[in-house]
């Protein structure tokens, strides 16, 4: 029977972009209540109780100060207690992130001095190091450097720019871009050296957009530059008297609620295996993607796996397949894909999430709907892909 309104997209819908990602069932019941009182109470006491596990996901004893606003917000938040007019920051661009970090700085008056890795490759310590060696005047105040640039789905080395640092003996701050990553591909602030780290909760915290973090030291917060306005102060933000109590405002309320679950969940399945989740669903995503390669035109963007961040997959299918598996996969499956962010031509490339809260039927899932929309669309692909992605999840479950 031929019915012709039928769709194979009717069911649960699957976000699988790189954020917001799939928020638990168990957040979203946490964050369905009434209002509490802001004034005194629970809410503080759960407030206060997050310092500690935002932490420990950073791998950190240093300061946390929470804002209300997405990763954005953090960037400017970071920059703002930081830098003063006439600065110097060194951008590391590896990708759409950091290149929007940086132009955040231009406008707050900040001189920007880039070096552009590309599309496909992570930052190259050498060149860093040249970078810094040449500045004998010491006009670098500070790095810029994303842990997971999202758009090109790169990991970057932040342990390597401290090395680099400390060889050169160069007294800028080392500062992390970490939304993508934190809860996903390990990070470890304090052993790595990073001095100011941002964070977002919409991505590895599993929490709607909404609040996002500014991890600092002592010695950050020594550099207070002349940029730094009350909203954005992170001293009054990690103070929990004044805070927890008045947050510049209305408290977050149900983001804290939310967060709180999220947070709780992550302890519960322990830090290193949810590394090792990630690590194994990355992978599975990897090893479909070198079945198709075989033939045709998808490929992953970044060759050396070594490279590759565990939240999130870049690739490219030429144009326009990208974009029309992107739609076929929406439109006639119910799963949506991450599009190629900052990329030309933008109907070329085309991104999978898997961070947070997904497993291995989830991704089995997508795989098998994108193996589907490349037979519906008829795009050359090497066979065994499916396969190939069970096979990891076996030898991983
Ligand atoms: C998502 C993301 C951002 C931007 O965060 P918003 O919450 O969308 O403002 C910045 N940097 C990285 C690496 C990201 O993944």
């Amino acid at each position: 029977m031929k019915v012709l309104n039928m769709s194979l997209a009717n069911g649960r819908a699957y976000l699988a972009i790189p954020g917001p990602s799939v928020i638990p069932d168990a957040v979203l019941r946490e964050m369905h209540r009434a209002s509490p009182n802001i004034y005194e109470g629970e809410l503080h006491d759960l407030t206060d109780s997050l310092v500690p596990d935002l932490k420990a996901v950073a791998m950190t004893n240093q300061n946390v100060a929470i804002y209300i606003g997405n990763g954005h917000a953090a960037w400017e938040a970071a920059l703002a207690n930081v830098v003063s007019a006439g600065d110097t920051v060194l951008v590391l661009a590896t990708g759409r992130f950091c290149i929007g970090w940086g132009e955040m700085a231009t406008d707050m008056g900040i001189t920007v001095q880039t070096i552009d890795y590309g599309d496909h490759a992570d930052i190259d310590l050498a060149q860093v190091e040249d970078a810094l060696r040449a500045d004998k005047a010491g006009k670098i105040k500070a790095i810029l450097a994303v842990h997971v640039d999202t758009s090109t789905s790169v990991k970057n080395d932040i342990a390597g720019l401290r090395r680099v640092l400390d060889a050169v003996g160069h007294d800028a701050l080392l500062m992390a871009d970490c939304i993508a990553s934190l809860g996903c591909d390990r990070f470890e602030m304090d052993a790595w050296g990073v001095d100011v780290m941002v964070a977002a909760c919409q991505k590895g915290l599993m929490t709607p957009a909404g609040i996002s973090f500014v991890y600092y030291n002592g010695k950050a917060d020594a550099r207070r530059g002349d940029r730094v306005t009350r909203y954005w102060d992170w001293r009054a933000r990690t103070e929990p008297e004044h805070y927890f109590q008045y947050f510049d405002g209305t408290a977050p309320t149900h983001h804290l609620y939310g967060l709180r679950k999220a947070l709780d969940m992550i302890k519960a399945e322990g830090l290193d295996a949810v590394f090792a989740r990630h690590q194994a669903l990355a992978q599975t995503v990897w090893a479909a993607f070198d079945c198709w390669a075989q033939e045709g035109p998808l490929h992953l963007n970044i060759a050396d796996a070594a490279k590759r961040s565990h939240a999130v997959t870049s690739a490219g299918a030429g144009s326009p397949n990208a974009d029309a598996l992107r739609q076929w996969c929406e439109h006639k499956a119910g799963l949506t894909l991450g599009i190629g962010l900052g990329r030309t031509p933008s109907d070329a490339y085309f991104r999978v999430g898997h961070m947070g809260h997904v497993n291995a039927h989830m991704i089995m899932g997508v795989l098998g709907t994108m193996q589907a929309g490349l037979s519906a669309l008829n795009i050359p692909h090497g066979k065994g892909a499916l396969d190939a992605a069970a096979k990891v999840i076996a030898a991983s479950a």
